[in-house]
């Protein structure tokens, strides 16, 4: 081993790359982490955090409305992006830092600059043309956005990548795309007062989450004013005089002030030397690991949304984690892809966890649903229409819980928190068990009490 200058490299200083380099560099290893853009990689820099701060921001408008029938007088609110946009700048660059001083003081050395395999023990950073030989390598490189197949135009179209950096709020923007991350820019978009529409490619919005809550959300929206057109692509953007006239599908123009794609995230691996390393990629393009995020190449490991499992900051931290406990902490761990709680900071915001209905229909023959919709105190002493919506699925065999999907407001901190129980095997019983807490929005989830659906699959002739 002697030929080698450190334990592990790390390629990426994102969510899944510092915990990693930190965990390993507490085992005592010698650690070198590399990093071509800004440490606290997506998560930090354009992705959850500033994306939650916009969120904050775009949801005071209703805070404003609704004060006035609790009492208030306030004078006109205005709104000034360039101050939000500064503000939120300054917390990036603080949490930046946190982060770079957390490295530091964990002894893992940072290289600022862009690092290419060279073979399965040698990475090349780009910035002063040095070669090191590590032990053990990590890809953590994150992904980056799709945007598509070069439509006419293109060039005049955003990602989520600028839309953080946006000079000025678009009076009008539209907005391709129909996943998490496209919903968020909408509503915050809206929140914020400009003219939203939304334009999704397949029949409705959130694929893959449960149909009641697609339903609902795009309800929402578009009660909010958000115009959503699904079954329809963007074929070309043209810069008019007026702003970006947008040819759609059906051959229906709209103009804009600014177009932003949000359709999907690719693995970044272009011109990372995988092939000479001999790291074998899928037919997606993501690097391929087993359930220990071994690639094919002995000694190279990768974690987070490069390796395409489950896209999210808390996944690519515990995948890091796992990573330095099983080859420095001598601990084998394969994180657990499970039942993994997710929220969609839209407006109303979502949290779910487990199985949709249709999920839990095709895997267990008996399955029992119980659903509620309601205006929310809040919202009716207002004389509001909103409503918020949870659904439980229920395995009707063993009574355990197999999903949870809800949608109104906090309902991402309320399934961090039934998510444990949930993760723990959680029955129906369970719940009626607990005591509800008063008033309160949660308490719906302990008291619902009659079946709303059964479904039960008939055994084969
Ligand atoms: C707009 C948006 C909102 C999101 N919101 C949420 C959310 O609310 N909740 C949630 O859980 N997740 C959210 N995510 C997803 C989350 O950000 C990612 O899942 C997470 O950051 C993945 O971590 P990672 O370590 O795999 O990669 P990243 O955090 O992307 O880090 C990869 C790092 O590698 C660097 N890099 C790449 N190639 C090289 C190279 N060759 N050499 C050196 N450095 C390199 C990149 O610059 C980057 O800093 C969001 C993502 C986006 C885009």
């Amino acid at each position: 081993m002697a030929d080698h200058d450190l334990d592990l490299v790390v390629i990426g200083a994102g969510s899944g790359g510092v915990r990693a380099a930190r965990i390993a560099a507490g085992y005592g290893a010698r650690v070198l982490i590399a990093e071509e853009y800004r440490v606290g990689g997506t998560c930090v820099i354009r992705g959850c955090v500033p994306k939650k701060l916009l969120v904050y921001a775009s949801r005071f408008a209703d805070e404003f409305e609704d004060a006035a029938g609790y009492g208030w007088t306030l004078q006109e609110p205005r709104f000034n992006w360039p101050t939000l946009i500064a503000n939120k700048d300054r917390e990036i660059a603080r949490l930046e830092l946190a982060y770079t001083t957390n490295l530091e003081r964990a002894g893992v050395k940072l290289a600022k600059s862009r690092a290419i395999l060279e073979d399965a023990h040698t990475v090349r950073l780009r910035a002063d043309d040095r070669r090191i030989r590590a032990k053990h390598i990590l890809i953590a490189t994150g992904a980056w956005p799709g945007m598509g197949t070069g439509i006419a135009g293109i060039e005049h179209v955003i990602s989520s990548n600028e839309a953080f950096h946006l000079t000025e709020l678009p009076r009008r923007i539209l907005i391709q795309g129909g996943g998490y991350i496209a919903v968020e820019f909408a509503c915050i978009f809206a929140g914020l007062g400009s003219e939203v529409t939304l334009v999704y490619r397949g029949e409705n919005i959130l694929r893959g989450f449960d149909d009641d809550i697609r339903t609902h959300l795009r309800t929402e929206m578009e009660r909010r004013g958000i115009k959503v057109i699904c079954k329809r692509i963007v074929e070309a953007v043209e810069k008019v005089d007026r702003g970006l006239c947008v040819e759609l599908s059906d051959h229906d123009d709209i103009v804009v002030d600014t177009v932003m794609f949000a359709t999907g995230r690719r693995p970044n691996v272009k011109g990372l030397g995988l092939e000479t390393a001999g790291v074998r990629v899928n037919d997606k393009g993501a690097v391929e690991v087993d359930r220990f995020s071994r690639t094919s190449a002995p000694h190279i490991h990768a974690v987070g949304d490069v390796t395409d499992r489950i896209a999210l900051t808390p996944v690519a931290i515990r995948e890091g984690h796992a990573f330095a406990d099983t080859v420095f902490g001598n601990r084998p761990t394969a994180a657990d892809h499970v039942n993994v709680p997710t929220a969609v900071f839209s407006d109303p915001e979502i949290g779910v966890i487990g199985l949709t209905e249709t999920q839990a229909r095709e895997d267990f023959p008996k399955v029992d649903i119980y659903k509620t919709t309601f205006r929310t105190m809040k919202t009716a002493f207002l004389g509001g229409e909103a409503r918020m919506l949870m659904k439980l699925v229920v395995d009707g065999a063993s009574d355990r819980v197999l999903g949870c999907h809800i949608i109104g407001p906090d309902a991402a901190e309320m399934i961090q928190v039934l998510g444990i129980a949930i993760k723990m095997g959680a029955t129906k019983a369970d719940l009626d068990a607990t005591m509800a807490v008063h008033p309160t929005l949660a308490e719906e989830l302990v008291t619902m009490r009659t079946v709303t659906e059964r479904h039960v699959r008939q055994a084969a002739e």
